[in-house]
């Protein structure tokens, strides 16, 4: 039905984006990561995956242009971002005036920071558009709204069953809406959406359901809500891991062992502070993710690591579950030697892996066994570590 290129979404992205901050993030809200994917990206993405959408084209803030790129983003139905202005209604008209070249016959304008709009409300757009040159997506208004004049005392109460919230992508007849905005443009003030300026132009606007889900980040607590919602459509699977390390002894006198100090007549001879536990962990951990081992993420040969703290290593495994929107279900750890004896340490062991990988304790379980004098470790020439590690991902494939 829609052949061509006769469906374009333009993206407006040309705020500075900074009032859903307020946490120190010096980035702007569209470039921020939610559930690990920067928000603008979400959104284009959303429309990119689309096949009733032949082109999308942002509208980036001028001094943007380094954030945009750095999002690495190609795709044949991107075309390349166009500047906006200081203004909303500006920076749209930005965007319909570059789209000239390509004539579409329907435009969409969404807002970036709506990186959860779904394809139901667009099917619903471009369906109204089939009747009326103007669609607007619209939620019922639930909460009783008040008309105040003073802010102080309420005036009226009014009528919610004839109220609607706005949202986007709001759905445009192209020379319409471009005819539209260039005459919007000449009058002193400014429109907050493109529904009002194609109602001020005297267009039909048509209804169209929009979505609670569909919400638009605009404080702190809305990314928060907007992760919620995103992890609850991910499916998760649960992946293993395991883990082996063995650290010789050496003359010293205390071993560090689960990020714990151990007084002992021998300590651990390694390259960091050589805690064989904590490194059977991590290893655990990177095969649970498959990112290889624990020497290729801290090469054994580099200075930097001479006598580090092993719990480094594992709060990176740990950090590494999180970032890919995963958590550590539990981890499992044997040792195996004959002295020091680990069973009073337990407790203090379990805590401390428990903090490193920011998970409670009665997720950690630490065993300890000889191994009956048999053998490296029956000789207490080192210890052994082995380490099981289960962690939740989201699904990939
Ligand atoms: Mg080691």
């Amino acid at each position: 039905m829609y052949r061509g290129q006769s469906v374009v979404v333009i993206v407006v992205a040309a705020g500075q984006g900074t009032r859903a901050g307020g946490d120190g993030n010096p980035l702007p809200k569209q470039y921020r990561p939610l559930a690990g994917v920067p928000v603008l990206q979400r959104t284009l993405s959303a429309f990119i995956a689309m096949p009733e959408v032949d082109l999308v084209l942002p509208v980036i803030h001028p001094d943007h242009a380094g954030l945009f790129a750095a999002l690495g983003l190609a795709d044949a139905k991107l075309l390349p971002p166009v500047a906006g202005s200081a203004t909303r209604q500006g920076s749209v008209l930005a965007g319909l005036s570059a789209l000239e070249p390509h004539a579409p016959r329907y435009v969409l304008v969404q807002d970036a920071a709506r990186p959860l709009v779904s394809a139901e409300i667009v099917l619903g757009v471009l369906a109204g558009l089939e009747n009326s040159p103007a669609v607007l997506p619209v939620i019922p208004v639930t909460d009783t709204i008040k008309r105040s004049a003073d802010g102080a005392t309420v005036a009226a109460t009014e009528d919610r069953h004839t109220l609607f919230a706005a949202q986007t992508p709001q759905g445009f007849d192209y020379p319409a809406i471009l005819a539209a905005h260039r005459r919007a443009a000449t009058l002193s003030g400014e429109f907050t959406d493109d529904a009002a300026v194609a109602e001020w132009a005297g267009l039909k606007v048509a209804l169209a359901p929009g979505s609670s889900r569909n919400l638009k980040l605009t404080l702190p607590d809305d990314f928060a809500r907007a992760e919620r919602l995103l992890h609850g459509d991910r499916q998760m699977e649960t992946r293993i891991g395991s883990g082996f390390d063995v650290h010789p002894f050496e003359p010293g006198d205390f071993i560090t062992l689960g990020g714990i100090r151990i007084p002992h007549p021998k300590r651990l001879q390694g390259h960091s502070d050589a805690d064989v536990a904590l490194h059977a962990l991590t290893d655990a951990l990177y095969g649970a993710l498959g990112e290889g081992d624990i020497g290729r993420h801290f090469p054994p040969g580099d200075p930097q690591w001479r006598g580090a703290d092993s719990a480094t290593f594992l709060a990176h495994a740990a950090e590494m579950v999180t970032s890919r929107g995963g958590r550590i279900v539990n981890l499992d750890l044997t040792v195996v030697c004959e002295a020091p004896r680990i069973g009073p340490h337990v407790p203090d062991i379990r805590e401390r892996i428990g903090g490193i990988c920011k998970i409670s304790p009665s997720r950690v379980a630490v065993k300890a066994t000889t191994s009956e004098r048999l053998g490296f470790t029956g000789r207490e020439e080192g210890i052994v570590a082995l380490a099981s590690a289960s962690v939740e991902l989201p699904r990939e494939d």
